[in-house]
């Protein structure tokens, strides 16, 4: 191997670090140096394959030339990544958007469908508290009408009891007999029957509690239960996330190509 001296720099030029005199003009490939024309001949690089500089110097030229191209094309790579992510950026703000408005028209759907709900079973209530009531209302109107005639009846019944005539009395009372006997035994008596709405409180309050042990569960915990349903096979890759790919095979035998010749030009 050579001497780890350097070569030097002189106003006449490189001179060879073991052949002062001489200018350095070749490279040594195996020993990745420049040296003198004497260097492979007696010196340290006896028997070393050598080129001259110039052609060296050319070949690296060539291959600075690919380097930087790879990495003008790496570059590109990055770019493209970023404009690719800043795009699904956009269009992600924009789905998100049109999903809460999406998801705001379903609400005020529901809203107002249960809105219409609480009217009917308000008005479900209205009608048959008014139907009681009506049934109420002639019942009481039949006892009204019961009890004027018990009134008719005790003051005509009271009048013959007033009779000083016995005749009189006897003939009057016969005559009113009848009517007085259909009277005797006691009427029936009219009980309302309570009217509940019991079975509509009852209804909407499963109704309620349903919905109630539904929203109990974190969202998340029942959109993911749903999701399962949903698809049967579950994919590797996560939504949200960034997928990586591998550069194309073009790519990647470039780059092996490209290390390759680095290895040669110092072998
Ligand atoms: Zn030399
Ligand atoms: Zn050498």
């Amino acid at each position: 191997m050579a001497s780890a001296t350097t070569t030097s720099r002189t106003p006449g030029g490189w001179r060879c670090s073991e052949h002062s005199d001489r200018p350095v003009e070749l490279f040594c490939r195996r020993c990745a140096r420049c040296v003198c024309a004497l260097c492979p001949v007696l010196g340290a690089h006896r028997g070393h394959p050598v080129t001259l500089a110039r052609d060296e110097a050319a070949r690296v030229q060539k291959l600075i030339q690919e380097c930087l191209e790879h990495l003008a094309t790496k570059k590109q790579q990055h770019m493209g990544s970023i404009t690719q992510i800043e795009g699904a950026a956009e269009k992600l703000k924009a789905h998100a958007e049109s999903s809460k408005a999406w998801l705001k028209e379903k609400f005020t759907g529901l809203r107002l469908l249960l809105d219409e709900e609480e009217v009917l079973a308000k008005k479900f209530v209205d009608k048959n508290m008014q139907l009681a009531l009506q049934a109420y209302g002639e019942q009481v109107e039949s006892c009204k009408k019961q009890a004027d005639i018990m009134n008719d009846l005790s003051s005509r019944v009271w009048s013959i009891g007033q009779e000083p005539n016995p005749i009189q009395l006897l003939q009057a009372y016969t005559a009113t007999k009848l009517e007085i006997q259909r009277h005797m035994s006691l009427g029936e008596l009219s009980h309302p029957v309570p009217l509940s709405f019991e079975p509509v409180k009852s209804f909407f309050k499963d109704f309620t509690e349903a919905m109630q042990s539904t929203l109990q569960i974190p969202l998340d915990v029942r959109l993911k239960e749903n999701l399962k349903c949903q698809l049967s096979s579950s994919s590797s890759t996560k939504p949200g996330t960034l997928l990586k790919t591998s550069p194309s095979p073009e790519r990647s035998l470039l780059l092996k190509w490209w290390m390759q010749r680095q290895r040669k030009a110092v072998g």
